[in-house]
């Protein structure tokens, strides 16, 4: 958690869902920002945020814009990769009734809509590992929980009942909760610090969920 200051250029996948709050977010923080939404938008980006939303219709336009492979190839390039609820849904390589395949790079298994209709919406304040500055408050919206981490994926955060909330792969992050609806820049910076590192060590996929 420590590079802020170097100026990435850092998409956001931008088919639907909250793109434009991470874009604001991130261009806070300094950074250059293109959305996403062919596979030739991919090219010279230094990181790339999957963003909230309905994770069946962005794993749908992701098929029929021919960005599921590209996606792949990005993720598992060694730069880092952040997926928040829906997106997060899309990085692993196990869900639950999805109806069609994501992107299938992070060795954890998730369950959609996993806290039911009767509490659609809530926050938490979440200690995060890795992150300096104390609990993050986390909004999560129809959100999922991470059931299962296999390395060499790693659990970050936990609700008070242990049930996970974001994790961690080399250079690829999920979150079950929406850091881009806070006024919390914390996470984006801590994703853009994991360019640096990726920068030295590209990550090497090993077992499965
Ligand atoms: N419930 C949504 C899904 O399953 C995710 C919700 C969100 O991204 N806020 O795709």
């Amino acid at each position: 958690m420590t590079e802020t200051r170097t100026t990435r250029t850092v998409g956001v996948l931008a088919l639907q869902g909250d793109f434009r709050e991470h874009r604001e977010m991130l261009a806070a923080l300094g950074h250059e920002v293109r959305e996403v939404r062919l596979p030739g938008h991919l090219a010279g980006l230094d990181a790339l945020v999957i963003p909230g939303g309905e994770s069946t219709t962005i794993a749908r336009l992701i098929l029929s814009n021919g960005l599921q492979q590209p996606l792949r190839a990005f993720c598992l390039s060694g730069r880092p990769v952040w997926g928040t609820c829906a997106g997060a849904i899309l990085l692993a390589r196990q869900v639950d009734r999805l109806d069609r395949p994501g992107i299938e790079v992070m060795n954890i298994s998730i369950l959609r809509n996993a806290f039911g209709r009767q509490l659609d919406s809530f926050e938490a304040d979440l200690d995060i590992r890795g992150l300096a500055g104390g609990p993050f408050h986390a909004v999560f919206i129809r959100a999922p929980v991470i059931e299962r981490v296999v390395p060499p994926a790693e659990a970050l955060a936990t609700l008070p009942d242990g049930r996970i909330v974001a994790a961690r792969q080399g250079n690829l992050l999920a979150t079950a909760f929406h850091p881009e609806l806070t006024g919390d820049t914390r996470l984006h910076a801590y994703f853009l610090s994991l360019a640096a590192e990726a920068e030295a060590r590209p990550l090497a996929l090993e077992g499965r969920p």
